[in-house]
C-alpha cells in the first residue's frame, strides 16, 4: 500500500512523513478513525514507507524486495493483532492462526470493517476480542529483533475489542516498547480505550472519506461504472466498508427498498402489528445487512429533502423516484433532523450489537410518534 492509493489526507500524509524525515517517529499512535475511513490504509501506507529501501520524499518507491513484501502483508516485520474468535473454548486464542485469511481480507479491501471480518472468519453471532493471551504474545513477538527492516511495526486492530486484563498487560511496552519498535493501535471508537492506553500513545485523527472520495477508491478497487460507485459511496456517506458491501450485494437493493417503503408507510400509518412484521423481517438479516439498511434509510430520507427542494439532485432509481414522489411531502426541515437522528442512533445501537428486534422497533415507535404528532398538530390547529 502506498500513499499515493490514498485519496485525499493531504496533511496527515505530511504529518507523517515529516516525522520520518526529522527521525522522531512516536513510537505508540492511535489512528483514530470511524468505520470505512483510512485508518488501517494509511498505518500500512507509513510501514511500507518506514521499511521501504528506496523512498522519495513523498511515498515509498513501491518496488524494492521490502515493499513488494509489504504489497502482499507477508513481511516478516510487520505484524498483526486482531479480534477474532472460534467454535472451541480455549486460553490460547489469538492472532496466528486467523493470520493469512486477514491478509486476503486486508488485501481484497483494506477499508474492511469488523462485520466483514466477522463473516469472512465465520464465527456467527460470537464476537470477536483479543484475548489476554493474545496480549503475552504481543509482547513476546515484539521481543525479537527485527529481521530486514530497521523497525518492527505492531498493528493492532481494533484495540477496543481487547480484553482490560491484556489492555493492563500491554501498558509498559506502549510506554517503553523495545527498540526500534512502531505500535500502532487503529481504533473506531477511543471511548472504550482504558484512558491509561489513551495518555500513552500519540493520537492521529482520520477523518471520513467525503462521497466522492470513497467513490474513486470503490472504482479504482472494484472497476464498476463510476456513477455506481458515487451511489454506493453516497449512500454510504463515504463510509468505504459499507459502501464495498453494498456494490457486493447489490441484489439486496430491491429488497431494501421494499423494506423502506412499507417501513414508512407504517410507521406514518401507526400500523403497529405491520410494523412488528417487518421487525422479523429486519432482526432475520446480518448486522451488515441491518446497518446498510439504516445507511439506506437515511440517503431515501435526504433526497426526499432534495426532491422538495433541488429536485434536479436527485439520484434516484426509477422505482425510488417514484415512491418518494408521493412519500417526500410529509417530511420538512421539521421533522427530517428529528427522525434522521432517530435513524442514526439505531445503527449506533446495530453497531454496538443493540438487540436488532428492540432497536427496530423502538426506532419504528418513536418515527411513529413524530408522524402521529404533526397529523394532531394538522388537525388540531390552535
Ligand atoms: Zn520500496
Amino acid at each position: 500500500m502506498q500513499f499515493a492509493e490514498i485519496p485525499g489526507l493531504t496533511n496527515l500524509k505530511q504529518r507523517l512523513l515529516h516525522s520520518v524525515k526529522e527521525n522522531r517517529i512516536p513510537h505508540a499512535q492511535l489512528f483514530v478513525g470511524p468505520e470505512g475511513s483510512a485508518a488501517l490504509p494509511l498505518v500500512i501506507a507509513f510501514a511500507q514507507y518506514v521499511a521501504c529501501k528506496n523512498r522519495t520524499e513523498e511515498d515509498s518507491c513501491g518496488v524494492c524486495g521490502s515493499c513488494i513484501k509489504f504489497k502482499k502483508l507477508i513481511h516478516p516485520d510487520l505484524h498483526f493483532s486482531i479480534p477474532v474468535n472460534w467454535e472451541k473454548v480455549t486460553t490460547e486464542l489469538n492472532t496466528l492462526p486467523f493470520l493469512e485469511k486477514w491478509r486476503a481480507e486486508v488485501l481484497k479491501n483494506p477499508y474492511l470493517g469488523i462485520d466483514q471480518w466477522v463473516d469472512a472468519i465465520d464465527i456467527g453471532n460470537k464476537q470477536p476480542f483479543i484475548s489476554n493471551y493474545e496480549a503475552h504474545e504481543i509482547i513476546k513477538r515484539l521481543g525479537f529483533k527485527a529481521f530486514e527492516s530497521e523497525y518492527k511495526f505492531m498493528v493492532i486492530w481494533l484495540p477496543e475489542k481487547m480484553r482490560v486484563e491484556g489492555a493492563n498487560r500491554i501498558l509498559k511496552t506502549l510506554e517503553e516498547p523495545p527498540e526500534k519498535t512502531i505500535i500502532f493501535l487503529v481504533c473506531q471508537h477511543p471511548d472504550e480505550l482504558l484512558a491509561t492506553i489513551l495518555s500513552r500513545t500519540q493520537l492521529m485523527k482520520v477523518p471520513a472519506y467525503t462521497a466522492s472520495e470513497a467513490a474513486q477508491v470503490l472504482h479504482a478497487q472494484s472497476g464498476l461504472p463510476m456513477d455506481r460507485c458515487t451511489m454506493a459511496a453516497e449512500v454510504a456517506e463515504g463510509n468505504l466498508a459499507q459502501a464495498r458491501w453494498m456494490l457486493e450485494n447489490s441484489e439486496e437493493a430491491d429488497q431494501q427498498l421494499e423494506l423502506f417503503r412499507n417501513w414508512m408507510l407504517f410507521c406514518y400509518g401507526f400500523q403497529v402489528g405491520d410494523l412488528l412484521k417487518i421487525t422479523d423481517q429486519f432482526a432475520k438479516e446480518g448486522r451488515e445487512w441491518q446497518k446498510g439498511f439504516f445507511a439506506y434509510a437515511l440517503y431515501m430520507i435526504r433526497q426526499t429533502m432534495l426532491m422538495n427542494h433541488q429536485p434536479q439532485l436527485n439520484r434516484l432509481t426509477t422505482a425510488e423516484r417514484s415512491f418518494l414522489q408521493k412519500f417526500s411531502r410529509f417530511f420538512h426541515p421539521g421533522n427530517y433532523s428529528v427522525i434522521s437522528g432517530y435513524i442514526n442512533e439505531a445503527s449506533a445501537h446495530i453497531e454496538r450489537n443493540g438487540h436488532p428486534k428492540i432497536v427496530f422497533l423502538d426506532t419504528s415507535l418513536q418515527i411513529s410518534d413524530v408522524f402521529r404528532k404533526e397529523k394532531y398538530r394538522a388537525t388540531n390547529p390552535t
